[in-house]
């Protein structure tokens, strides 16, 4: 993402948070300022209302606001007493920060490969994994599409295991099974500005139908504490969600109905279009699967870097998420083979996505990929 030297008439920016912004700028500033204006900042009636209406969003019964989703991912786990010695099974196709926050807490993260068809964790691989020290599976709603979970609930009810969503890419996914948020004993949610629900800086939350887990997530975001300024019987941080963001999430929370009717409209443009394109993958769909609100809109091609270069002559602006692979990083160096998660990190191309394109920025996207792709085939 570069907006500083993006021309708007020169082509598509991978992600334009300033379009993003200016569709309710008014409503967003408004909160801005009532916020400032109340002399309360942090932990006040906008968190509290935003934690009700986001938990009743996920089908949950609470949510807390916390400082980021790495952050929630970790205070899911020292609530549930994960640490040291403890194993956790994780997709090896992800974003880092899903592995950092089990390294964080001082547990193992255990990489489990890709199912190829899905491109989301194998159910299967994931049961392989389970070992003595296993005491979680972390289920990555990834770009936007629900993770297995009926078979990985299975499987962590078989071994007693904690079932963990990561929904940082999932806040408007809903695939009649319920929303992401709804499936696992606790979730974790992003609100990086990106995000499909996104905030204007950090922040995040844990969601769960389990008042004591919840309740532990409470104590550890704020020194311990069991109420504010109350006592503290085990310790705490600090990972808190701001007043001004809450109120922010608040509005735009308000719309994500209606934008998850943009990201599928806008999903489905994409692919009726780039369905032709020989070298070209689409995001995996099940037979009969509807478009799935996506967090990023991820095809693969096999040349990856030359189609990105040739995308980007023309003004396309790309990204890649996510190569390399977690277990690849040096801080995790882990020798495992994940041949299915590799192929497709290493394939993946993120086009241009959120709610702010245009149908005829969608339409520019998938000229420029035609020509690539016709420039491809007349070389051979
Ligand atoms: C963004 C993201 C996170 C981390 O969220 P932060 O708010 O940036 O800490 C975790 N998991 C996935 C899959 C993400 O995309």
């Amino acid at each position: 993402m570069n907006l500083d030297n993006y021309d708007a008439g020169a082509g598509v920016p991978f992600c334009d948070l300033r379009a993003a912004y200016s569709a309710d700028a008014e409503a967003v500033e408004e909160a801005l300022v009532r916020v400032a204006r109340s002399g309360r900042y942090v932990l006040g009636a906008e968190v509290e209302a935003f934690e009700a209406e986001f938990a009743s969003w996920c089908g949950a019964r609470h949510a807390v606001g916390v400082g980021s989703g790495t952050d929630a991912l970790a205070l899911i786990f020292r609530a549930a007493g994960i640490g040291p010695g403890d194993e956790v099974i994780v997709p090896a196709y992800t974003a880092p920060a899903t592995w950092m926050a089990v390294a964080w807490v001082g547990a193992t993260p255990i990489g489990v490969d890709t199912d190829r068809a899905s491109g989301l964790i194998d159910a299967e691989r994931a049961a392989a994994a389970v070992g003595g020290a296993t005491r979680a599976v972390v289920a990555v709603h990834l770009f936007g599409r629900l993770a297995p979970m009926a078979e990985l609930r299975t499987l962590t009810d078989r071994h007693g295991l904690l079932l963990i969503e990561d929904a940082a890419h999932a806040h408007a996914t809903d695939e009649g099974t319920g929303p992401a948020g709804s499936h696992g004993d606790a979730a974790a949610f992003s609100f990086y500005p990106t995000k499909t629900l996104g905030a204007l800086g950090d922040g995040g939350a844990v969601v769960s139908s389990d008042g004591e887990l919840a309740q532990a997530v409470r104590r550890l975001r704020s020194y311990g504490w069991s109420s504010w300024q109350g006592d503290a019987a085990g310790l705490g941080g600090n990972s808190r969600l701001d007043e001004i963001q809450a109120a922010v999430l608040r509005n735009r929370l308000a719309n994500l109905s209606t934008r998850r009717g943009q990201l599928r409209d806008l999903g489905r443009r994409y692919r009726d279009r780039l369905s032709k394109l020989e070298g070209l993958g689409l995001p995996p769909l099940a037979a009969g699967e509807d478009e799935p609100p996506w967090h990023q809109f991820v095809v693969t091609h096999a040349e990856r870097d030359r189609v990105r270069r040739a995308l980007l002559e023309r003004g396309v602006e790309t990204a890649v998420h996510y190569d390399p692979i977690p277990p690849r990083l040096t801080a995790f160096g882990q020798p495992g083979r994940f041949p299915a998660a590799e192929d497709l990190a290493s394939q993946a191309i993120s086009l241009p996505f959120g709610h702010w394109l245009s149908a005829d920025e969608i339409d520019v996207v998938c000229a420029a990929l035609t020509a690539v792709d016709i420039a491809a085939r007349s070389r051979m």
